[in-house]
């Protein structure tokens, strides 16, 4: 594995998938490397599958990223061929404080570009839901959220990568590195690796990966999700995923649907210490329960398949961090908390322009922009055989949604 790259992706989360294909279609060579035995397994293995048009969020790097990212998601996903569903979102007010909020939603999704969310009266909301709960006061339309497969997304990012060159290797934990003036030396759990840049898109080990560069950009603060799975006779309870207002704690609890039509509840939104995937609470069920209840109420009377946690990277700032060290030839990319699938191509856009604009690498390799289109046949043990590769599901939206395509139930 001693080998000389233009860029070396540390951590093959959504992020780094994603970095890795813009940066090998316009020819630099990559190296992805990835400490577990497979892609796509911490912090992109627990999300809620959701694709944000950025309504919601603030004028900042996440935004940016989410808006650049909007602007070529769907092609992508078109021409791969992942399922999508453009199904909307409801945001429901329950009470009169929730209510007053909604000219504020509306007047920032309209300064943010999101100009078709629509204010609905109560008879429309309840035709376009009819089984919400009848204390609902008012609800927000919002078109433009869209739910997708979070595993076969990223993991197509990164084949299309490796059919243009890219060198994917798992199993690889960055252990350190030195930078001697002109080039990184990075010494893995495989071998030493040469490249002459590196992009930091560790997840929940970002901190850890850029003080390996004597950087103290951010610290991680884990925040665990949970959800439930219900099954997918559910499906016809709801039109669209179903909101809550957001208030000063956070974005609160959803009920939505996956692209696979299961119905979840989740995620919950917990401080948490370590940094592995943490165990489901003996409570959640009544927590979640108490959710569907509340805003779906014959949700209840369906059967639960699964339940899962995820864990966000938090920080403690409220944004992305993504800077580059011009000199040192490193890109971090920390802190993609909780809209990572929304944003990976904006962010590798953006991590893109640091590394030929500032950085100023020159790619080795031409560039190759067009989009193959792969051919993808999920079995019936939980993997996806892209092309020729056998792969193992890893999260369990996308577990639960293809063993669904190979049931009769
Ligand atoms: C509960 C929950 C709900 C969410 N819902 C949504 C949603 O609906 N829509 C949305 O857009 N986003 C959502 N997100 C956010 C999204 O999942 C994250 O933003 C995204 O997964 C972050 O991806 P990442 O690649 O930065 O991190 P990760 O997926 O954690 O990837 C980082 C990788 O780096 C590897 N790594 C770490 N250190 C090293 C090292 N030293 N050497 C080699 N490899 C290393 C790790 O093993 C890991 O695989 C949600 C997240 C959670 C937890």
């Amino acid at each position: 594995m001693d080998m000389n790259y233009d860029v070396a992706v540390i951590g093959g989360g959504v992020v780094g998938c994603a970095v890795t294909f813009e940066l090998t279609r316009h020819g630099f060579s990559c190296l992805l490397l990835e400490k577990n035995s497979t892609l796509v397994s911490e912090a992109s293995a627990g999300n809620s599958g959701m694709l944000h048009c950025g309504f919601d969020i603030k004028e900042s790097t996440e935004l940016q990223c989410i808006q650049k990212s909007q602007a070529h998601v769907f092609d992508v996903l078109n021409t791969f061929s992942v399922p999508l569903q453009r199904i909307g979102a409801t945001m429901v007010a329950w009470n009169d404080e929730q209510l007053q909020k909604f000219p504020h939603v509306v007047k920032h999704a309209n300064n943010v570009g999101v100009e078709d969310i629509q204010t609905l009266s109560l008879s429309d909301l309840y035709q376009k839901e009819p089984n919400l709960n009848r204390k609902a006061l008012g609800g927000l339309y919002i078109p433009g959220e869209c739910v997708t497969d979070p595993w076969l997304f990223p993991m197509l990012l990164m084949n299309d990568a490796r059919h243009k060159g890219a060198k994917i290797f798992t199993d690889s934990l960055l252990e350190s590195c030195h930078w001697d003036d002109k080039r990184w030396m990075l010494y893995t759990t495989q071998g030493l690796v040469k490249s002459k840049c590196i992009v930091n898109t560790a997840g929940l080990y970002g901190d850890i990966v850029d003080k390996l560069a004597g950087k103290n950009n951010f610290s991680i603060h884990p925040r665990k999700g949970q959800f439930t799975i219900y099954n997918k006779s559910s499906s016809h309870l709801i039109n669209s995923s179903i909101l809550p207002v957001p208030s000063d704690v956070g974005k609160g609890v959803i009920v939505f649907r996956s692209v696979y039509d299961n119905v979840i509840v989740g995620p919950t939104a917990d401080q948490v210490e370590r940094r592995v995937r943490p165990p489901i609470d003996d409570n959640l069920s009544h927590r979640l329960s108490t959710v569907a209840m509340e805003t779906v109420p014959s949700l209840l009377q369906y059967k639960v398949d699964m339940k899962y946690t995820g864990l966000r990277p938090a920080t403690e700032i409220k944004d992305y961090v993504i800077r580059s060290d011009n000199d040192k030839n490193w890109v971090t990319v920390g802190g993609i908390r909780s809209t990572g699938l929304s944003g990976c191509l904006g962010i590798a856009e953006m991590v893109r322009d640091f590394v030929q604009e500032d950085i100023r690498i020159e790619p080795s390799r031409g560039s190759c922009l067009v989009l193959d289109k792969p051919d993808v046949k999920s079995t019936t043990h939980g993997t996806v055989v892209i092309d020729t590769t056998e792969f193992t599901i890893t999260h369990p939206l996308s577990m639960v949604g293809h063993a669904g395509q190979h049931s009769k139930l």
